[in-house]
């Protein structure tokens, strides 16, 4: 029997296995503001149930087992955010929180239903791919907004879940998923970055901009924003 702590460990190491070579105690004690002590307790627990191979100062890595539990509860907390936005109407900014709360509670009959009801949705409001009921992740090749150069276009993949407040400002730029932009300027300080917009230009700094995934137009595709 596993426990919503331990789903959010696993869910936790699946993402940050997403970025780091290798994740680490502390990355996760910064992640859920725990001591480093509490994290080696909840792990040596997690490796004993055969989820997480771990070992002391040697970083945490997912067993077959372990991101099998993740990417499933992914799937539900992806599946429950487009069904609040889609379904229920619940606003953009509001659904991950909501979604946290319920990914643990869903049984597969319900997660079915959802999927069904909404037409096997292959992306989440947030443009983050929903993983199959068998575990795979359809991965798209994109980069960050931050790494476009002065004039070249994009189309917004996927934008940050977890931050209410940058959901609630993208939103206001319609800087969200499969809108087209194209990088005006960067300022040599601070490095602010003016975006053309189907609704005019507008002004985003890095740290926003570092965390919004593009897939890039290749010169001559010509894409006008729209
Ligand atoms: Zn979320």
């Amino acid at each position: 029997m596993r426990t919503e702590a331990d789903e959010n460990y696993l869910k936790e190491i699946y993402t940050l296995e997403q970025d780091q070579q290798q994740v680490t105690t502390s990355m996760l004690a910064e992640r859920f503001g725990y001591s480093p002590a509490t994290i080696t307790g909840m792990l040596k627990k997690l490796a004993v149930h055969g989820w997480v191979n771990y070992a002391p100062y040697q970083g945490v890595g997912l067993t077959e087992a372990g991101r099998k539990i993740a990417l499933q509860v992914i799937r539900r907390h992806r599946l429950l955010e487009t069904y609040l936005v889609q379904v229920l109407k619940v606003p953009w900014e509001q659904v991950h929180v909501e979604a946290e709360r319920l990914e643990h509670a869903l049984s597969d009959y319900v997660e079915e239903r959802i999927d069904e009801a909404l037409g096997h949705p292959e992306v989440d409001p947030h443009g983050a791919p929903i993983p199959s009921s068998s575990g795979q992740v359809t991965r798209v090749e994109r980069l960050r907004l931050s790494d476009l150069m002065a004039r070249e276009q994009a189309e917004i993949l996927e934008v940050p879940d977890r931050n209410p407040e940058l959901l609630t400002h993208l939103n206001q730029l319609q800087l969200i998923p499969g809108t087209h932009i194209e990088v005006m300027a960067i300022e040599p300080i601070d490095g602010l970055i003016s975006l053309r917009v189907s609704n005019g230009i507008c002004t985003l700094g890095q740290t926003s901009a570092s965390q919004i995934f593009v897939k890039r137009f290749d010169k001559g595709e010509g894409e006008t924003p729209t």
